[in-house]
């Protein structure tokens, strides 16, 4: 049966355009369709991409990006903490810039991008899938084998051909951002705040990028809805009164203000079914504790992208044959999803405030604890494995807490 493409990819985020790389290197005839006429360029994000995240995709050098070799944390009841790293731990860059360098890695033979395209309903069945676009006035009707749905957190085919239940609100995060404009370029270290004091139950982040200072708070969209304090209080207060930044940023213009949801749920199944993968947001391929997605998309399209090679080359489009990618993604990024989702409840639960959550969980008691933190959120080390170094510590300091009740 002919078909238009082999393989239909909505979405030119992190995890649309990897996958249609790995696609594309492949020789698979794709279609990748996006609704910007720019990837990247309506996507609010603090654009911090760790090293071993460019060195694992390959990722080119991204126009603007900026080099961190520093995190300073801010603990409830702790001073501010900044951990220079001897090497750079990573880039903030732009979005658009962002899919401007992973577009550009597509040869131009094998580029088959649809900008400025909507899709506007899909349709799939034994034999294939049917996915409506829009272009302008211009409506048609794409015919493929497989879907990869990239298309954020809240993924277009869901409206459609339901794969999953709706990540709840107890599970989905909402950030909020101001873009600051200085006069002069910024320092080199990436910061996070934590406590109710910067954010209702998240954390607060400053992130530079040239003369670019990214500030932005969030946290679970029910606890945002819960609160009496509205999210844009938290960062008016940062740029107000939290030194040093309101030293740092005085002077500045806020250019932009942006806002967008985030999965902060773990791992959620399935993520696949009827002809279709869902991939990066889409999946839930977002860390739990830190909101970092950008890795864990890239992640997931790579793993849609080599299933749809297997389904391709064996002609197999059944459920079982996708139930691969489900245990391609989990064996490489599960274990931070699962145990990300522990420390988000263990740490930014709602009342933790000032004097439970992080200050009384004994992980950032000495210079070591605090720079293993430092390390997994900066995606040097493994959630898992930041866990396990400060466990020893932790589980002490839970057993003083107890012996002296
Ligand atoms: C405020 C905020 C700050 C963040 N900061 C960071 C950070 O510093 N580092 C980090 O790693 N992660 C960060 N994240 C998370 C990160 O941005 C996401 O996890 C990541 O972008 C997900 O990639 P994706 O490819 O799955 O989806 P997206 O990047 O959301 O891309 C989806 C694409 O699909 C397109 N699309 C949607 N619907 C349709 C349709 N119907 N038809 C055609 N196209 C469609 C959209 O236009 C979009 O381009 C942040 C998120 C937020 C909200």
């Amino acid at each position: 049966m002919p078909y238009d493409t082999d393989v239909i990819v909505i979405g030119a985020g992190p995890a649309g355009l990897i996958a249609s790389q790995t696609l594309a290197s492949s020789n698979i005839a794709y279609t990748l369709i996006e609704r910007s006429n720019e990837p990247g360029c309506d996507k609010p994000c603090g654009g911090f991409i760790p090293a071993s995240t460019i060195k694992r995709f390959e990722i080119p050098a991204v126009e603007g990006q900026h080099e961190i070799d520093t995190a300073r944390m801010k603990f409830p009841r702790r001073d501010l903490v900044s951990i220079q790293f001897e090497e750079m731990l990573g880039v903030n860059v732009s979005r658009p810039a962002l899919g401007k360098a992973l577009l550009s890695k597509i040869p131009d033979q094998h580029k088959t991008t649809l900008l400025g395209t909507t899709v506007t309903k899909m349709e799939t069945s034994n034999e294939m899938c049917r996915v409506w676009i829009q272009q302008g006035e211009d409506e048609r009707v794409l015919t493929a084998q497989l879907i990869i749905d990239a298309s954020g957190a809240n993924p277009v085919s869901q409206r459609f051909v339901t794969l999953r239940k709706r990540i709840p609100n107890t599970g989905m995060g909402y950030g909020l951002q101001y873009h600051i404009e200085m006069e002069r370029e910024l320092g080199g270290s990436n910061a996070f705040l934590y406590g109710n004091k910067y954010s209702p139950s998240g954390y607060c982040w400053i992130f530079p990028r040239g003369r670019i200072a990214i500030v932005g708070t969030g946290g679970l969209v029910s606890r945002v809805r819960e609160n009496d304090r509205r999210t844009h209080e938290y960062l008016d207060y940062v740029l107000a009164e939290v030194e040093p930044f309101n030293n740092e940023l005085d002077g500045g213009t806020i250019i932009k203000k942006d806002s967008a949801l985030m999965p902060l749920c773990g791992i959620i199944r399935p993520s696949f079914g009827k002809r279709i993968m869902l991939a990066g947001d889409a999946a839930g391929h977002c860390s739990p504790i830190s909101g970092e997605g950008i890795h864990y998309s890239m992640a997931g399209g790579y793993a849609a992208a080599m299933t749809a090679i297997q389904c391709i080359k064996g002609s197999n489009f059944s459920d079982d044959m996708l139930s691969s990618y489900e245990k391609r993604w989990t064996k490489d990024i599960g274990s931070d999803l699962k145990w990300g989702l522990w420390l988000q409840r263990k740490l930014m639960r709602p009342g933790a405030g000032e004097n439970g959550g992080w200050s009384s969980s004994g992980f950032i008691d000495s210079e070591k604890s605090q720079t293993t933190i430092a390390e997994m959120l900066m995606g040097v080390r493994s959630v898992r494995s930041a866990i396990l170094s400060i466990a020893p510590g932790y589980l002490r300091s839970k057993i003083g807490r107890s012996w002296k009740k």
